[in-house]
């Protein structure tokens, strides 16, 4: 469903990501694993459309994510989970999750949202399903990191798109909080048929929820692989400090 055809992504003279042809199937849980400035986000952010490649091609089912941009269709195909920072603090918690309507709703409606929350039986479904009480009014920055996290879940879910996207999404949380946030985004993907990719450093949970492993350094994948192959050579050529 994803393919990537000779993509790549130079900033200036630096090449963040070298030209690379990947190929990901609807319902694989992909791990993107590498030392920080291997290219991760990068890729995650030209496959979100929010940047474009400087040469080759990034096709969805056969559309191009840029053509999937203009004309709006992206929501429906892709979520993305940022690291908490995303979400609006001192909005309302239903607020937030409404914004995974954006794309669907328009403008107006969307602002209207903003006075008068539309949908709220959604939002509570969606805030229960990752274990939230419906806390619908409270401002978001008086929530825990979790419980932020896993309002930007619920707004992924309201959105519904095909293919979840998630960048880091538990470098802010503890230990137990991560796998916990993890645990229940795969759930999900998995309960609903969906497709996920993230970016992440735990390589316990890689092991544990993600059916691909996809290690870049320097821009290169060094390797891709299922989970069950990875092993702790890889992973130390992967981190290692020096440079070759
Ligand atoms: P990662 O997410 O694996 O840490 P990134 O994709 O963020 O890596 O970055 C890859 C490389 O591209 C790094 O060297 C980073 O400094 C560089 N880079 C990322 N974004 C920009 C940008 N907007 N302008 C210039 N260089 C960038
Ligand atoms: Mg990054």
């Amino acid at each position: 469903m994803i393919d990537f055809y000779q993509v790549s992504k130079d900033y200036g003279s630096l090449a963040a990501l070298k030209p690379i042809d990947l190929h990901i199937d609807s319902g694989e849980r992909v791990a993107l694993i590498g030392p920080s400035g291997s290219g991760k986000t990068t890729l995650i952010n030209l496959l979100s459309g929010f940047i474009e490649p400087s040469f080759g091609n990034l096709l969805i089912d056969g559309n191009s994510v840029a053509n999937l941009k203009k004309t709006k269709q992206i929501s429906r195909v892709l979520g993305v989970i940022q690291q908490q920072f995303d979400l609006v603090s001192h909005l309302s918690v239903i607020h937030n999750v409404n914004a995974g309507r954006l794309g669907e709703w328009g403008f107006f409606k969307s602002l209207l949202s903003l006075i008068n929350p539309i949908g709220k039986s959604e939002v509570v479904d969606a805030l229960e399903s990752v274990g939230i009480e419906p806390k619908l009014y409270q401002r978001t920055s008086t929530l825990s990191g979790g419980e932020q996290q896993r309002v930007a879940v619920a707004r992924v879910l309201i959105q519904d798109p095909q293919i979840v996207l998630a960048d880091e999404p538990v470098a802010s949380l503890d230990p137990y909080r991560s796998e916990e946030l993890i645990k229940l985004l795969v759930d999900l993907t998995i309960k609903r048929d969906k497709t996920l990719i993230a970016s992440l450093h735990k390589l316990e949970l890689v092991r544990e929820y993600f059916t691909r492993v996809i290690g870049l350094r320097e821009g290169h994948v060094t390797f891709d692989v299922p989970v069950s192959k990875l092993n702790e050579k890889m992973i130390a050529q992967l981190y290692s400090l020096d440079a070759s």
